[in-house]
């Protein structure tokens, strides 16, 4: 099956709001075997939506429009579908008493205008919707299904879930889509594609994808199918040879973040870690505390961005500072070993870099970051060039500290097999 959304809502054409439940829905259709192959915005204009619900009954057996099902002039959305399916309005008491008792619970009277949300086109099914005034409408037209959602995502995310889910499902046999998610760090774009091409290359029904965020790259792997256990066991052939193609800069083939990996690792390890952040400001605090039970394992942190603090709290000699800088292996070395020894933790980790646009020299240009780590016996320290700009260089940053972790615990496990 196929299916088009539509986000009805002039303000949905501005700089100011974006269509976000078109997201949700395509996740949410995809799961159910439905590919998503259009999406539209349409401001609150009945002939533009009219349009857009012509062309879309062309295309999409099921067509989903969110949006614009309120009380007010310009919410359009149930009166262009009844005009394009040349079906009547007709008043449904049952919503009609429905919405009057939602306002009678806050004390008010219903305002005679939002009656207009009790109108349904004959014969279509109506979707409950008990944290909003506009129900939702399942509306069947030959072998295609057109369902009216209302806007705020808090009240279309549970109708989607629990009215229209089932009532897909019940009529979906075709093929569903099966999806893995690789993530790589500390490899380019290009040195992924370059180890992976030649698996995917092999695998024609299968779509690779690779995108770019700040510090990893993401590897999708689509494939469509009707066989459930064949689309896993393809799905996990090629997963596992690009683990082999990818080695150790592939952290997760699970989807994961990679504070939750470095998480999983402290916790497998019954560690405490603490950070000590100067160019990075927190990220790295908030990345590891992201997720809740995260007492467990994180102490705590040190955000030192004036050398006297780098003195002061994380015992970064002064003469250090003078000679070799406030960037540079040294100190990142002693504010590791610093925040490791005044918190008590297992291991001590820190940051310290350029992150622009100002501040960059010759011998350490805007990008230059060093990150280390100490533990009980030393302390092991890497110098970065981050390209981008001052945010990405921060994002990358945060992401090699938090990869240093993980790549110290698969060292370690490696040293123990040996
Ligand atoms: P209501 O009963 O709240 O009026 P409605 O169906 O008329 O429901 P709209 O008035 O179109 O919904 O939108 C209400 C709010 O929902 C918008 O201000 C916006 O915040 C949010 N919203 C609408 N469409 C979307 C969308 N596609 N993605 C994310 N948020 C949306």
């Amino acid at each position: 099956m196929k299916a088009e959304i539509i986000a009805v809502g002039s303000e949905l054409l501005t700089p100011d709001r974006i269509d976000t439940n078109s997201l949700f829905l395509t996740a949410q259709l995809n799961r159910l075997g439905i590919e998503v192959v259009r999406k539209t915005i349409v401001g609150d204009e009945p002939n533009s939506l009219q349009r857009e619900f012509r062309a879309a009954l062309e295309l999409a057996d099921v067509i989903i429009a969110s949006g614009g099902l309120g009380p007010t002039e310009d919410d359009i959305t149930r009166e262009a579908l009844a005009a394009v399916l040349q079906r009547p309005l007709v008043q449904d008491d049952e919503i009609l008493k429905d919405i009057e008792a939602k306002f009678q619970r806050f004390g008010r009277v219903m305002p005679q205008i939002n009656a207009k949300q009790a109108l349904v086109p004959v014969g279509a099914t109506v979707l409950p919707n008990p944290r909003g005034t506009a129900p939702g409408l399942w509306v069947e037209d030959g072998k295609r299904i057109v369902i009216l959602m209302p806007g705020p995502p808090s009240e279309l995310e549970p109708m989607f879930i629990q009215q229209v889910t089932p009532r897909i499902e019940a009529r979906a046999t075709g093929a569903r889509l099966f999806e893995r998610a690789l993530r790589v760090t500390g490899m380019g774009e290009s040195a992924v594609d370059q180890a992976i091409a030649p698996i995917y290359k092999g695998y024609r029904d299968v779509q690779t994808t690779l995108l770019h965020v700040p510090g990893e790259i993401q590897v999708y792997l689509r494939l469509w199918s009707v066989d459930q256990a064949a689309a896993e066991n393809r799905l996990e052939e090629i997963v596992e040879r690009m683990r082999l193609a990818l080695g150790e800069s592939l952290f997760t083939t699970k989807g994961e973040e990679m504070e939750q990996v470095v998480a999983r690792e402290l916790t497998w390890h019954g560690a405490t870690i603490a950070v000590a952040e100067s160019c990075t400001g927190g990220m790295l605090g908030e990345r590891l505390t992201h997720q809740p039970g995260s007492s467990a394992f994180f102490l705590g942190g040190v955000i030192s961005y004036g050398n006297e603090l780098k003195s002061g709290w994380l015992d970064v000699p002064k003469e250090l500072i003078d000679t070799k800088g406030a960037v540079s292996a040294e100190a990142a070395q002693a504010m590791a070993a610093s925040v490791r020894r005044r918190s008590g933790a297992t291991l001590g980790l820190s940051i310290t870099g350029i992150a622009g646009p100002t501040g960059g020299t010759e011998e350490k240009p805007v990008g230059t970051v060093h990150i280390a780590l100490a533990d009980s016996q030393g302390v092991q320290e890497k110098m970065f060039r981050f390209p981008g700009d001052r945010g990405r260089i921060r994002g990358q940053a945060t992401v090699a500290a938090l990869d240093m972790v993980r790549r110290y615990y698969l060292h370690q496990s490696t040293r123990n097999a040996q």
